[in-house]
């Protein structure tokens, strides 16, 4: 059987203790490096979509599953 999938994944990262962030595609990497750097604590939040089928039209927007996240959290 073949089914089209596409996944994509999204990092968002800041330091706890200083105005650093990061948001490109290496962001978790590079995050563990600034806390290595410094002894900052630093967050990483990840989000990754993984849509299965070519329809892309059906899929929810990217705010609306954030939003949804968000009020799970
Ligand atoms: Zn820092």
């Amino acid at each position: 059987m073949t089914r089209a999938t596409m996944s994509t994944a999204t990092a968002r990262a800041a330091c706890g203790r200083c105005p650093w962030t990061a948001t490109t595609a290496n962001a978790l990497a590079i995050a563990a490096l600034h806390h290595d750097r410094t002894g900052h604590p630093v967050h990483v939040d990840l989000h990754r979509r993984v849509t299965y089928g070519d329809s892309a039209a059906d899929a929810p927007g990217q705010e609306s599953l954030t939003a949804q996240l968000e009020e799970a959290a």
